[in-house]
């Protein structure tokens, strides 16, 4: 038996099962500090089991070089505390036999979509989220990609709408993707959440054009036959729709990709898709 843990920024999950992604158990709770979060995680797996290997999906910035010294280790994460701290190492302290294998939370759920969900079979994917910021995960020939780092997909740099005269929130870019279109740009722009907005409200114009644009990038860099878009802004009836057809005008007739419909998709995993494809990384 295996098991997988997906730590997000406000929630961590944690299961055993098996490296097709089928779980057995899981338990989820509150993030709070990393020495109180990992022990809670190592206490729960160490009552179910003595795993051979062990799948990490994690918030970003994170090292994934498996290379680097500090493979494993957060990085200036906004996130109070995390900042420096070793997944990684606390795993393997308390698992010293087990095979550890990490990755980013986006790209364990992009495998997972490509393997199970709304992508079934494909090689190229894209898996995008937009919550409180906005990020993606990208299986490129059938292998997660990475670079220097991992992929940013949010501070992607996006083509102002026209007329659009919001600054942005990026603290660091002001209207890059992120900046302009996740769910606290949203909030920002419009002084109430996302959820509150309804479908036909102005807002998801603006939306899919930021996101369109963004999407064109990856066609042009890391071309999926198919992108998922998750999280919860997403949610909102229409967007994906709204967004493909944005992206096949953007396309202008070069990308073949896009020809073939459905281009645009929501997830078929929910919220499982992370933890799911925390538990396919163990058998990668
Ligand atoms: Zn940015």
């Amino acid at each position: 038996m295996n098991a997988a843990l997906e730590l997000g920024g406000t929630k961590t999950v944690v299961a055993v099962g098996e490296n097709n992604g089928d779980l057995l158990d899981e338990y989820r709770f509150p993030t709070t500090t990393p020495e109180e979060t990992l022990g809670r995680v190592v206490e729960w797996i160490s009552a179910k089991t003595s795993p051979e290997a062990i799948g990490i999906a994690a918030f970003g910035p994170v090292r994934i070089d498996t290379k680097a010294t500090d493979w494993g280790t957060m990085l200036a994460s906004p996130k109070p505390h995390w900042n420096g701290f070793s997944i990684t190492a606390a795993l393997l302290a308390a698992f010293p036999e087990s095979n550890i294998t990490l990755e980013t939370d986006v790209n364990a759920a992009c495998l997972a979509e490509a393997r199970i969900g709304a992508a079934a079979g494909m090689e190229n994917v894209a898996y995008i989220t937009i919550g409180t910021g906005i990020g993606a995960g990208i299986l490129c020939g059938g292998r997660l990609l990475h670079g220097a780092l991992h992929p940013e997909f949010g501070h992607i740099l996006v083509p102002r709408k026209m007329g659009d005269e919001f600054a942005g929130i990026c603290p660091f870019h002001g209207d890059c993707l992120e900046g302009m279109a996740s769910g606290s740009a949203i909030g920002r722009r419009w002084g109430k959440p996302a959820h509150e907005l309804s479908s036909d409200h102005p807002a998801w114009e603006i939306e899919a054009w930021y996101l369109a644009h963004g999407i064109i990038g990856l066609l042009a860099i890391s071309p999926p036959q198919r992108v998922v878009i998750g999280g919860g802004v997403s949610q909102v009836e229409g967007l994906h729709d709204k967004t493909e057809e944005l992206v096949r005008v953007l396309a202008g007739g070069y990308f073949p990709a896009v020809n073939e419909a459905p281009y645009v998709v929501a997830p078929k995993l929910g919220q499982k898709a992370g933890i799911r494809g925390a538990l396919m990384l163990t058998g990668l």
